[in-house]
């Protein structure tokens, strides 16, 4: 299970580099193998689209349980909203573990690479929270977004946003108001260190005034939260 990053091979780890290279097989949504275009030469590749994630895995374990190489590719980080945590259910679910070997091959994820990209937004405690109620109860995604707003962490956004989830982000933005200034700092980041990359620093206010989709990651800052010359940064609390 291999994390490939934000998207630029020169933040893809030279052992997700090396995985991708030793793979016989590469499992992995469109986008992601994009990335790794020039690798898959030579191998089997199987690309599905969204929401086959089970089929995709179901494939990629009985694959490697036959003792082929499998690469199960997943961009940021594959065990933060990857594939890596429902790989492992379906190795147990199929009753695989005596077959395979597992590697998980951690990558840059999403809030690091956007946190960078802005500045220094997560030098105190933060939450990540994905807005996707796909999966999740969108009641349970509320309570976390109450919570987290309520103890002053800095908030990162996944899947802020998709052409068919637009009102989670203002729900999110409604709820964050109700613990935190509206000039809170905020950060959107779209396309993060590829293709079309965007930076955006606004504040709670303005949030809803700029475009907002799946391809961004959205942090929110604390109550110490500021703009340093278009950088933001979090206080760790050194004294100056
Ligand atoms: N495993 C991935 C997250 C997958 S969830 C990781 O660790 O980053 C998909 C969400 O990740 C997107 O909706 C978006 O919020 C974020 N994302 C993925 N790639 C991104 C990029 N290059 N720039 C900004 N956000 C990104």
């Amino acid at each position: 299970m291999v994390g490939t990053g934000p998207g630029n091979p020169e933040h893809l780890s030279p052992r997700a580099k090396q995985a991708i290279e030793e793979a016989e097989t590469i499992v992995g949504y469109r986008t992601y193998l994009k990335l790794v275009e020039e690798m898959l030469r030579g191998k089997e590749v199987i690309s599905t689209g969204m929401m086959r994630e089970i089929e995709r895995c179901l494939l990629a374990v009985h694959r490697a349980g036959a003792g082929q190489k499998v690469a199960l590719v997943s961009g940021g980080d594959p065990g933060i909203y990857g594939m890596a945590g429902l790989a492992l259910e379906v190795i147990e679910r199929e009753g695989l573990w005596d077959k395979l070997e597992v590697e998980i091959v951690p990558g840059i994820t999403s809030a690091s690479a956007a946190a960078a990209l802005l500045g220094a937004p997560l030098m105190h405690d933060f939450v990540v929270i994905s807005l996707s109620d796909l999966l999740t109860p969108w009641s349970l995604i509320e309570r976390r977004l109450e919570l987290a707003a309520q103890g002053d962490f800095v908030v990162v956004l996944y899947n802020p946003a998709s052409h068919r989830r637009t009102g989670q982000i203002h729900r999110a933005r409604e709820i964050l108001l109700k613990h935190r200034s509206s000039r809170t700092p905020v950060g959107i980041v779209r396309n993060a260190y590829r293709e079309g990359q965007e930076v955006t620093i606004t504040d709670l206010e303005n949030l809803l005034n700029h475009p907002i989709d799946m391809l961004c990651t959205v942090i929110v800052g604390n109550s110490q939260t500021r703009v340093a010359n278009g950088f933001l940064v979090t206080p760790r609390g050194y004294e100056l």
